[in-house]
């Protein structure tokens, strides 16, 4: 059955990754025993090294789960690969056993002082030739009286903690002292409240050096408190010698031990039968937690079996066997993202494009026909003038050639390059807001703060440039503006069009401000006196503005009617009679300018950088750490991938089990027959 145990610790190590709760367990060897009774000099005799943390105050603060791994010796290898390492932890390989025992200091002084003990456990491994295959788990030493820095309830934490460990189906390692009597061993009694017939239990009996040779041979014979697994002693003190023929420490301890029993031989020598020296301990460990790990073995198949059946059922029904990897829940997030990121850019072709700035650029013509125009006294006469066929263009009197010039050079000259630029860049940030909002972008906050960041950042840079180079183009019309008869026909009927929505918009305030001012219903007011006690302050004001709105209507409706008067469709001649249709015209020259230049410096760049962005900044295709925590923080995907590993990895230790089974039942009947 060679290597069974190593197999076994292996499958072991495998299932605490699978559940680390109780249904799937295989032994380990726990050891307990009271503050000094020699426990950790055992432990690092076992080991061959000094490696757990010493102090005065109580050091082992959290459990220690420690595997030990076999490794051959290489032969013709002078220095045989020893190392340990703890595998959650990431730090790679000791092979300096003073900084493990840094390590575990430091992770025991993690735990806050006020805490005390933790049950979180340390994973270590150790890798030697000098071990044998085992798992042991060191536990905080059991404390007669806390030290005045302790807390009062450190006692009983400790021995709660002990209490979880030593449950089967674990073997129970207890240190006792020879110099103490048993009777006052707190490891024997924890463990035979829990093991009562000494089943799982073995005895260790430390610093038999410290009693007369006879009373430590009586202990070992167990008389006293019987165990079925027995009773070993050690002596394993710390000579501090320095040592004379390049000999380890942990060789000098083994070799103060055997020179102790060898000069008792009367008492310890093989016909007494009696279990001395700490090889002797190695190897019942071994044997012990071999065979307990063997007779697990059927059970621990049948709960894996279970485990497996449930895991590839939900497996079927929750996914209909569908496997994903983290790597494919990224590439197809990226390609969601692309392909939003796709469909959206249509919203900014080139028409589409000009269309949205022409609509800009119309409420800019309306503002400036507002300004210049609507609110000037004198605005009837312009229609007044444009409905007298006798009146020629170029003999009406100045002040309205000034007008139009005005309200042409505010247009040209507002600094539509930044405007226009600025209102398309508004559009792309709202674009990168859409297709990195739902799902599964919600789940994944980070990566979304990432992308409009550089895709901000990809905007900032064009703005300047773009805004500046559209001012630069648009430059021609701040001087002269050719329109032929086709644009201006275009323009006059376009400019009529805006006029009457404008009329529809202005009817509508004043009939809110109408609305608000007096309620439906109620009678007007009839005298002045009434309107003051009748009417707040509030209500005065909408009146107000649905005078001024109503105004503003009748003068749009003038507006309109030259606008499609025979006047205005005469041609460019009478710009300065209709403004409005010269203004359009403009309007569409600046916007098909502008269209055309924020299209080159601005949407190209983006629509180009963007997508190749999105594959280097967000990097999700190098690290398969950062991949896999990517994947996970969808609840959905994460809750897939952690299914589907656990069954991965039931299938794998149920492969490894059966291939162990049909091993034990090609070896039984031989050792049967022997
Ligand atoms: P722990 O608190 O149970 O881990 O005990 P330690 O292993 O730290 O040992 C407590 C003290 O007993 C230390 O000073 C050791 O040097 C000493 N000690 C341990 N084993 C032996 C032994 O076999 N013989 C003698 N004489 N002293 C020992």
């Amino acid at each position: 059955l060679m290597g069974l145990t190593r197999r076994l610790i292996e499958i072991r190590t495998m299932l605490l990754s699978v559940d680390r709760g109780d249904s799937l367990k295989l032994p380990s060897i726990v050891v307990i025993g009271s503050q000094s009774s020699g426990k950790s000099s055992v432990l690092e005799a076992i080991v061959g090294h000094e490696f757990l943390p010493k102090g005065t105050n109580m050091v082992t603060r959290r459990p220690i789960e420690l595997t030990l791994v076999h490794t051959p010796a290489v032969p013709g290898n002078q220095k045989p690969q020893e190392y340990g390492e703890f595998p959650s932890l990431g730090l790679g390989k000791f092979s300096d056993f003073k900084q493990i025992q840094r390590t575990l200091t430091d992770l025991n002084l993690a735990v806050p002082a006020s805490d005390c003990v933790s049950n979180e456990p340390i994973d270590l491994r150790i890798y030697s030739p000098n071990v044998p295959d085992l798992t042991l788990i060191d536990l905080p030493g059991y404390i007669q009286i806390p030290s005045m820095d302790q807390p009062e309830t450190l006692k009983e934490q400790i021995a709660t903690l002990c209490d979880r460990y030593i449950q089967e189906p674990n073997l129970i390692l207890a240190v006792c002292a020879a110099d103490v009597d048993l009777a006052n061993s707190p490891a024997l009694r924890a463990s035979r409240k829990v093991d009562p017939l000494g089943m799982r239990t073995i005895g260790v009996i430390t610093k038999m050096d410290l009693v007369p040779p006879e009373a430590g041979a009586q202990i070992l014979t167990g008389n006293r408190y019987p165990l079925h697994l027995g009773y070993v002693g050690v002596v394993c003190k710390q000579s501090g010698k320095k040592s004379s023929n390049n000999e380890t420490a942990g060789q000098l301890v083994k070799r103060a031990e055997s020179d102790y029993f060898a000069s008792h031989k009367d008492y310890f020598g093989k016909s007494s039968s009696l279990m001395v020296g700490t090889s002797t301990l190695q190897n019942r460990l071994m044997t012990v937690l071999e065979s307990s790990m063997a007779s697990s073995l059927h059970g621990l198949t049948n709960g894996v079996q279970l485990e497996l059946e449930d895991a590839t059922y939900q497996f079927k029904v929750k996914y209909n066997d569908r496997r994903i990897t983290a790597e494919s829940y990224v590439a197809e997030t990226m390609d969601t993202l692309k392909a939003r990121f796709r469909d959206y850019t249509s919203q900014f072709s080139r028409p589409e494009l000009r269309a949205r700035l022409k609509e800009i650029l119309n409420n800019k013509v309306m503002e400036i026909m507002e300004q210049i125009y609507f609110s000037d006294a004198r605005v009837r006469e312009l229609s007044a003038l444009a409905a007298d066929p006798k009146v020629k263009p170029e003999n009406v009197e100045p002040y309205w050639h000034y007008k139009l010039e005005a309200a042409t050079s505010l247009l040209t000259k507002s600094g539509i390059g930044r405007d226009t630029t600025l209102r398309v860049v508004d559009g792309l940030r709202a674009l990168i807001d859409t297709i990195i909002s739902g799902e599964p972008f919600t789940h994944h906050p980070r990566a979304a703060e990432r992308l409009v960041a550089f895709g901000h950042s990809i905007l900032r840079d064009r703005i300047g440039v773009t805004s500046d180079q559209v001012e630069n183009c648009i430059k021609p019309y701040k001087y002269e503006i050719e329109v032929d008869d086709r644009e201006w026909e275009l323009g006059r009927t376009k400019s009529a069009d805006v006029v009457e929505k404008e009329i529809i918009e202005e009817k509508e305030k004043e009939k809110r401000a109408r609305k608000f001012s007096m309620p439906a219903g109620d009678a007007p007011p009839e005298s002045e006196e009434e309107v003051h006690y009748r009417f707040s302050p509030a209500q005065m004001i909408d009146a107000k503005h649905a005078l001024l709105y109503s105004d503003r209507v009748n003068i749009l409706r003038l507006r309109l009617s030259t606008l499609k008067s025979k006047r205005c469709k005469g041609g460019r001649t009478n710009d300065i009679l209709c403004p409005e249709a010269f203004l359009d015209v403009v309007a569409d020259k600046l916007a098909y300018t502008s269209a055309m230049f924020i299209n080159i410096e601005l949407l190209e760049h983006f629509f180009y950088e963007f997508p190749r962005q999105i594959d280097s900044r967000l990097n999700y295709n190098q690290d398969r750490q950062e991949v896999v925590a990517f994947a996970r923080e969808n609840p959905i995907v994460r809750e897939h991938l952690e299914l589907q590993e656990r069954k991965d990895k039931l299938e794998e230790i149920m492969k490894k089990l059966n291939s162990l089974t049909s091993l034990r039942t090609d070896i039984q009947p031989s050792s049967r027959r022997s």
